[in-house]
C-alpha cells in the first residue's frame, strides 16, 4: 500500500482508533472525499456497467411505469419524480424522452429531483439532463422536503450503501471487523457476542460460521421513502441485485474493470458492494406505513411492463442494430443473466391500485 492511498489511511485510522466496522469500512472505500470509489473516481464504465447503460429500453419503460403508475392514482397534481444515485444521468434522460410523449401531463407540473453524493456523476447528470426544466439536485432524500407526491426510482443504489456484518461462532453473534495484520487490512471476528435479541427471528437459528449482513442506512432510507409515499402518495420503484432471504452467506464484493477484485487490496480503486437483503427492505417500507409490492425478478418485471414490444420498435427503427438491440434486451431479462439475480420492489400507499409490473 503506497504511502498516499485509501488503503494506508484507513489503515493509519485502525491504528490509532482500533478495528473498524465492516459498513464504516464501506463508507469510506465509496464516500471519502479524496479516495473514495464515488467521490474521486468513475466506476461506471471503468469498473461496472448498469441496466441503463445496456439499453435505453430500461430506462423508457421505467418512464412508462412512472406514466401508469400516476393515471392509476388519478393523475395527482405536482408530482415529483425523484431518483437515487442516478449515475451518468441515463436512465432520468431515458425515462424523460418516453414520459414526454406518452405524457406530457405528468411533465408540465412535475419537478425532477436529483439524489447524488458524488460530484462528479453530478456533473455528468447535468450534461445528460440539459435541456429539462425544473432539475434540482440534493445530496440526501432527507434533504427534500414530504411535500409532493413521490415517484421515485432507484437503480443499483441500495446495494451502495454499507452493511454490518455478523459471523455466528461458538459464543454467538459476533461482529466482523475489518483490522491490520501484518501491515495489511484483513477480517477479523469481534471477541464479544452482541446480544442476539437484535437480530430478526428468521436470523436466530444459523449453523455456526454463518453470517447476517444487515444495512441500516438501507432500513432506515426504505422505511423514510414508505412514509412520504403513505403520507403524500406517488409510488416507489427499487431495483438492485439480491436475495429473498433469510440467507447465511456474506455477499460483500469488490469488482475493478469488470472482474470480481479482493476487498481489501487496494481500497477506493474498487466498487465495493453488497447484495441488497429484500425481505429485510420490504419489512422496512411496511414498517414505514406503505405498501410492497413484489420483490419479482426483474425479468418478469420488464416483460410485464412491455419488454417484447418495445423491443420490437426499436430493432424496426434501427434494422442494422437488430442483433446487438436483441441481445441487449437478452441480457437484461434472461434469468440466466440479469433477469433473476435482479429483483425489483414496488411501495404504493396501501389503499391505491396495484402498481404496474407487479
Ligand atoms: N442508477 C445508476 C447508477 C448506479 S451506481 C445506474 O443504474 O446506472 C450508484 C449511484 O448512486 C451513483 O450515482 C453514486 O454516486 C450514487 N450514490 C451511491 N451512494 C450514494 C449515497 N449514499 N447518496 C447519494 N448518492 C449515492
Amino acid at each position: 500500500m503506497g504511502v498516499n492511498t485509501l488503503g494506508h489511511r484507513i489503515a493509519e485510522l485502525i491504528g490509532a482508533e482500533g478495528p473498524l466496522s465492516v459498513a464504516q469500512f464501506m463508507s469510506l472505500c465509496l464516500y471519502d472525499p479524496e479516495g473514495g470509489a464515488y467521490a474521486a473516481g468513475e466506476p461506471i464504465g471503468q469498473h461496472f456497467i448498469t441496466a441503463p447503460e445496456i439499453s435505453q429500453a430500461y430506462g423508457e419503460l421505467a418512464g412508462l411505469w412512472v406514466a401508469q403508475t400516476w393515471l392509476d392514482q388519478g393523475r395527482p397534481d405536482r408530482p415529483r419524480l425523484m431518483e437515487l444515485g442516478p449515475g451518468r444521468g441515463t436512465l432520468m434522460a431515458d425515462a424523460l424522452r418516453a414520459l414526454k410523449v406518452v405524457m406530457p401531463d405528468f411533465l408540465d407540473g412535475a419537478e425532477i429531483v436529483l439524489i447524488e453524493s458524488s460530484p462528479g456523476l453530478q456533473r455528468r447528470q447535468e450534461t445528460a439532463l440539459a435541456g429539462h426544466d425544473r432539475v434540482r439536485w440534493h445530496k440526501h432524500f432527507g434533504d427534500v422536503p414530504a411535500d409532493r407526491p413521490l415517484f421515485l426510482i432507484a437503480n443499483e443504489f441500495f446495494d451502495c450503501l454499507p452493511v454490518r456484518q455478523f459471523v455466528k461462532t461458538e459464543k454467538g453473534w459476533c461482529e466482523r471487523m475489518v483490522i491490520v495484520r501484518e501491515g495489511k487490512l484483513a477480517f477479523a471476528v469481534a471477541p464479544a457476542a452482541i446480544d442476539p435479541s437484535l437480530l430478526p427471528p428468521d436470523r436466530v437459528e444459523a449453523p455456526e460460521g454463518g453470517f447476517y449482513e444487515v444495512s441500516p442506512a438501507s432500513l432506515a432510507l426504505a422505511a423514510e421513502i414508505a412514509a412520504t409515499i403513505a403520507a403524500c402518495g406517488g409510488g416507489g420503484l427499487i431495483i438492485d441485485y439480491g436475495y429473498d432471504g433469510p440467507g447465511y452467506g456474506e455477499t460483500l464484493q469488490a469488482v475493478a474493470g469488470h472482474a470480481y477484485a479482493d476487498v481489501l487490496v487496494d481500497p477506493g480503486k474498487v466498487d465495493v458492494s453488497a447484495h441488497v437483503d429484500f425481505v429485510a427492505l420490504t419489512r422496512a417500507v411496511r414498517a414505514g406505513g406503505a405498501a410492497a409490492h413484489g420483490p419479482v425478478p426483474q425479468g418478469r418485471f420488464l416483460q410485464a411492463l412491455g419488454m417484447a414490444a418495445r423491443a420490437e420498435r426499436l430493432i424496426a427503427a434501427n434494422p442494422g442494430q437488430a442483433d446487438a438491440i436483441a441481445a441487449a434486451i437478452d441480457r437484461l431479462v434472461n434469468p440466466d443473466k440479469m433477469g433473476s439475480l435482479f429483483r425489483a420492489l414496488g411501495v404504493a400507499p396501501k389503499n391505491a391500485p396495484p402498481l404496474p409490473g407487479f
